[in-house]
């Protein structure tokens, strides 16, 4: 069964990785073994299958000839391109095909180095299979951003032999800034992409020009990595076991080994022991190397990128504070060592963005290109939450929420309200924020100010609508059901875009003063009912009291002033309130019901 999935690749000099987006995040895959980095490397048996990765690197040093490492640098080119040194260094042999092209040949057999980088994708290929369980065709690839058209074309034709149709061919520095998720930045962002390698140091400038990155300067150094680190550490550990020159390339190569375990384990310890047992076949050597002793040895290789910083920053004119570079990446094995990181960030004089992988982001990036292509990175606008209640102040001075915290934006919510009071001409609206009881402890908004017509307590009827739309601009609508007048109330941004720790400090005051504030509603509410009440009993005093004993008067006019002390009590005693409320409620349900019979025998009589 074939799939929509594209797969993103990171196909290296020295280390190649495969990713894709799977269920919304970018992920890199791993083979059989577990393993995410495959090394660059393939080995053509005298027969059987080729052997690439691990496999094949244990090979490099028993058939040079036949195993093939660093084939990038071939890659679509003329033979007369390739410098005599890196012919003659050569563990295999390049030649010059009749048209021009730089080949190689393994068992007899002519090849061109696509060839033997299909086999690198074929591999990465069977491991995206492997994790996603699904037949794999189509891919991106990245190349460094100073590759040629025939570069280009010749990896694309590497993908089309490994059965991958090659959606798009990406810079390598624009996918690490994809990755670090710098798409997101401002028109006219400048970010430098500073990748140094295994054998390779690339630097590029990029400008964000109408919503992509334009790669506006390359420079760097095809033979420059953390190879020549290694060698540095293998010429001082041969140094310090005083081997003098004395000694086999399958020596050196043991001690390579050890020096390059030694570098990186530098990157996270101070010390680092290099462990070298039966080195000639008879003795075993240990020795330990600190940090600034390897940072001795390994500064004058990093100092050869300095040059490249300084001039291609300075002729693109990004040098000062106006013109300047925004960011700075870090991408490729050998960033991880500290003393780089150091360095970069005193060249360019911004700390440099850690925040990936530096191994890990070109091939994220690749795989986030793929996902865009196939549809698996949505552009959607992202569901944001209020991050506090929105309600009004209401009679008492009480919050009401209206749309409380955490809804999901866009939101619509409102009430209905009416006069506490007769006779009130206006009405304030008093938009609030926030998670407190009290109205006064929220933050305010914005207010509206709505007239109606003045009529008895109940007679108003305002619709309070509550709107936010995506952009988090909170819309308050408030409509007179009476006459149909509405008003508008814009709050722009300040419904969502709130200040995340004054958020927190809201939430956190909400906790410490819950109790409080809770006491401080039921009060405010026994209060609302008592200052009902009292009213209303006195009106109907005025109106039945000659129906009462003079006992049955005494006891409401005591149950009035028990409420009214309550209310007064400054100990704000809530159970004291409301149990005077209650003594007064059924005093005033009496003078009801004898309201009710007056007026009866009124109507008969
Ligand atoms: P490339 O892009 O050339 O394929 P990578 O980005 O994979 O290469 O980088 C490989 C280089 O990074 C090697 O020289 C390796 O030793 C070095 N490297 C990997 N991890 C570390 C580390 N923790 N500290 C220092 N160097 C490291
Ligand atoms: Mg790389």
């Amino acid at each position: 069964m074939s799939s929509n999935t594209i797969i993103g690749i990171d196909l290296g000099t020295t280390h190649s990785l495969v990713g894709v987006v799977d269920s919304g995040f970018p992920i890199l895959l791993a083979d059989e073994n577990g393993n995410r980095i495959l090394p660059s490397i393939v080995h053509f048996p005298e027969k059987g299958d080729v052997l690439v990765g691990e496999p094949a690197r244990r090979m490099a040093a028993v058939a040079p000839k036949r195993t093939f490492a660093s084939i990038k640098r071939l890659v679509g080119r003329r033979f007369d391109e390739i410098p005599a040194e890196e012919k003659s260094k050569s563990p295999f042999e390049i030649t010059r095909l009749n048209d021009g092209w730089a080949a190689i040949s393994a068992n007899g057999e002519t090849l061109l180095p696509e060839d033997v980088s299909a086999k690198i994708l074929a591999k990465l290929k069977v491991t995206a299979e492997y994790a996603l369980e699904e037949s794999i065709t189509r891919a991106v690839i990245t190349v460094p951003a100073y590759f040629n058209d025939a570069q280009r074309n010749a990896t694309k034709r590497a993908g089309e032999i490994a059965g991958l149709t090659v959606e798009r061919i990406i810079n390598e520095p624009t996918a690490a800034a994809l990755a670090y998720g710098l798409d997101k930045l401002d028109e006219n962002a400048r970010v430098a992409v500073y990748d140094f390698g295994g054998g390779t140091f690339d630097l590029s400038l990029l400008e964000m020009r109408d919503g992509v990155f334009q790669v506006v300067a390359t420079a760097g150094d095809t033979h420059l990595g953390g190879d020549d680190i290694d060698d540095a550490v293998t010429d001082f550990i041969a140094e310090k076991l005083e081997l003098g020159s004395d000694f086999t390339g399958e020596e050196r190569t043991k001690i390579l080994a050890a020096a390059r375990t030694a570098k990186e384990q530098l990157s996270d310890t101070e010390t680092a022991k290099i462990l070298l047992p039966f080195f000639d076949g008879e003795h075993s050597f240990e020795l330990e190397i600190s940090r600034p002793e390897f940072e001795k040895i390994a500064r004058p290789v990093i100092e050869l990128t300095r040059t490249f910083c300084k001039r291609t920053t300075i002729e693109q004119g990004w040098i000062d504070e106006s013109t300047g570079l925004d960011r700075v990446i870090l991408v490729g094995g050998s960033t991880r060592i500290p003393l780089v990181r150091k360095l970069v960030a005193e060249w360019f004089g911004i700390e440099p963005d850690i925040s990936q992988n530096p191994d890990e982001a070109i091939a994220l990036g690749a795989a986030i290109q793929a996902g865009i292509l196939c549809g698996r990175v949505q552009q959607v606008v992202l569901l944001d939450v209020t991050p506090l209640s929105l309600g009004i102040e209401t009679f008492g001075g009480l919050m009401n929420v209206i749309i409380p915290r955490n809804t999901t934006i866009p939101a619509k919510a409102g009430e209905l309200f009416t006069n506490a009071v007769g006779d009130q001409k206006s009405m304030l609206v008093r938009v609030l924020q926030g998670e407190r009881e009290i109205a006064k402890d929220n933050w305010e908004l914005g207010r509206i100010e709505l007239d109606f017509e003045p009529g008895a307590k109940g007679s108003a009827r305002v619709g309070v609508q509550f709107s936010i739309d995506e952009n988090g601009i909170l819309s308050v609508l408030t409509r007179d059901t009476n006459t149909g007048e509405d008003r508008v109330l814009e709050i722009e941004n300040s419904a969502v875009d709130v200040d995340d720790e004054a958020v927190e400090a809201m939430i956190s005051e909400s906790v410490d003063y819950a109790f409080d504030d809770m006491n401080a509603r039921i009060w405010t509410e026994a209060k609302l009912k008592s200052d009902e009440l009292i009213p209303a009993v006195v009106q109907a005093i005025s109106m039945a009291g000659d129906e009462l004993s003079a006992d049955e008067l005494a006891s409401i006019q005591s149950a009035v002033d028990e409420v009214k002390t309550a209310v007064a009590d400054e100990a704000q005693d809530v159970a004291k309130l409301k149990a005077a409320n209650k003594v007064l409620d059924e005093a005033t349900e009496e003078l009801a019901a004898i309201l009710v019979e007056k007026a009866m025998l009124k109507a008969l009589g």
